[in-house]
């Protein structure tokens, strides 16, 4: 038996998401990344004694936002508590965070993995700040510390044990991010660390209903990181256990380049943090209203909008599903969309050529500058037969990127490029070329019909593209089978 058969791995993912506040958690200094070491470093964020700090109510907004999109219970009483330990990059010598009040409680996430669909649940969320970060390669013999990132306020998304194989964990953490960005809660950057991931892993015989020990592996910059490193730590615990040895519990990290785990430190004794609540901030409260306020807020979510756009427009799942992964390409569409009714060709334009413009041009949504009503004429010119497909969108498009203050029937006049659907021009172009294959002709007429396919090709060449089709292939059909 293969051993991977055997083994159900179990996961539980700690995503920590740092949340697109201007100020920090407790202070005014910048929250934005900076590359110029500790340049958003007040005395409150360096912890000078005297120093107090100072609720940012958006960090409040932006956890209970995620928490209703992600159908959890709000927590409306909260305190803040000190996780007490020492770390150079933590100039207090302790962080604060939420501990027994977690602002967000249970909920789910949604995902689809190879057609299955599930809701993994969430144990909570809940708000801390960050830590500074120790620089260990800018000297050879030093340390360096910058505390730009101290004090940034964090959403801590904490998953129940329920995924069960690296894709979940990819779609999970997937899923987190589309939903964070989508709220504008979170800029989702994991390359500079806006969103990071703590991979709980574990493995146990299939049917066994006990969690096996638990290794955690820190600090994982990139989805497809997180991926891999699940994969070589459950090969690594399957290993260890097929040689009857015993699993520690332990906390690892992942070398990338090497595409293995290593032991950072064993977790065998629980840390004692020694918590207690936070006497420089009162308590907070979260009225009924505010509640209200918030739910009433929250914009269409993005799976909502998928089904929408299905139900609505008959969009395939594939082309809604694709054109929510991002809240501005949802939006395009939907303004497209107002002066078009060719749901499914806007969609296959919008995922076609314009992200392939976007993805050559390294551009975004947020930057695309062709006026949605100019993509539903082009469209419109398609659905109309006045132009085909292929050269309205290698063209057409481009030269409407350059020109979008023109009408895309305007362009195509100008270079010629108008579908010919007049038979009479067509017929000519057919006549022309019958003509001119005389052996393919008796061919077609013993039997070989295929090569039907030739002579629209030649027909299409001849007319530069702008001979329509359809009138072409009637055109062959009744002058060939004659
Ligand atoms: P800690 O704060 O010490 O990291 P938690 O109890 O908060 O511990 O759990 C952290 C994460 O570990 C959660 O996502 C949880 O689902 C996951 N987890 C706990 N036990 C296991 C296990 N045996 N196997 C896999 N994941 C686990
Ligand atoms: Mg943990």
């Amino acid at each position: 038996m293969n051993s991977n058969d055997k083994y159900q791995v179990v996961i539980g993912l700690e995503v920590h998401t740092q949340l697109l506040t201007q100020s920090k958690l407790f202070c005014g200094d910048s929250a934005a990344f900076s590359t110029d070491p500790n340049t958003h470093i007040s005395p409150i964020t360096l912890a000078h004694p005297g120093t107090l700090p100072k609720m940012n109510s958006k960090a409040i907004e932006f956890a209970v936002t995620l928490g209703l999109a992600l159908n959890c219970e709000i927590e409306q009483h909260n305190y803040f508590a000190r996780k007490n330990y020492f770390y150079p990059d933590l100039p207090k010598g302790y962080q604060v965070s939420q501990h027994t009040t977690p602002i967000c409680k249970n909920g789910f996430v949604p995902i689809k993995v190879d057609d299955t669909n599930r809701n993994i649940r969430l144990n909570r969320i809940h708000i801390e700040e960050d830590a500074g970060k120790s620089l260990h390669d800018v000297d050879e013999q030093y340390t360096a510390i910058d505390l730009n990132r101290a004090g940034v306020p964090l959403l801590e998304i904490v998953s129940e044990p329920d995924l069960h194989s690296s894709d979940e964990a990819f779609a999970y953490i997937t899923e987190l991010r589309k939903l964070v960005t989508w709220l504008g809660i979170c800029d989702g950057n994991m390359e500079e660390g806006s969103m990071r991931c703590d991979a709980n892993i574990s493995i146990r015989l299939k049917g066994d209903t006990k969690l096996g020990t638990r290794v955690e592996v820190k600090n994982l910059n990139s989805i497809r990181n997180v991926k891999r490193a699940i994969d070589v730590e459950v090969d690594r615990l399957i290993k260890i256990t097929e040689k009857g040895e015993k699993i520690v519990q332990e906390t690892r990290s992942y070398d990338a380049d090497k595409n293995i785990t290593f032991s950072l430190r064993s977790k065998e004794d629980a840390d004692d943090y020694r918590y207690f609540p936070e006497p420089d901030l009162t308590p907070f409260h979260i009225t009924d209203d505010y509640l209200i306020e918030l739910k009433n807020k929250l914009p269409v979510l993005p799976n909502d909008l998928k089904k929408h756009f299905e139900d609505a427009y008959q969009l395939s799942e594939y082309d809604a599903a694709v054109l929510c992964d991002d809240k501005e390409q949802a939006e395009y569409f939907n303004k497209v969309i107002e002066h078009t009714n060719n749901y499914k060709a806007v969609a296959n334009w919008m995922l076609g050529p314009v992200k392939s413009h976007l993805n050559d041009t390294g551009l975004s949504y947020k930057s695309f500058s062709l006026p949605p009503k100019k993509l539903a004429a082009l469209t419109q010119l398609v659905d109309e037969g006045k132009l085909n497909f292929g050269i309205a969108s290698t063209k057409i498009f481009s030269v409407l990127l350059d020109q979008p203050e023109k009408e895309p029937l305007q362009i195509a006049t100008e270079l010629n490029l108008l579908q010919e659907s007049d038979s009479d021009s067509i017929e000519q172009w057919v006549d022309e070329v019958i003509a001119g294959m005389p052996d393919k002709v008796i061919e077609f007429q013993s039997g070989k019909k295929g090569l039907i396919g030739l002579f629209a090709g030649q027909v299409k060449k001849l007319s530069k593209g702008k001979a329509d089709m359809q009138v072409v292939s009637k055109l062959l059909d009744k002058k060939l089978n004659n």
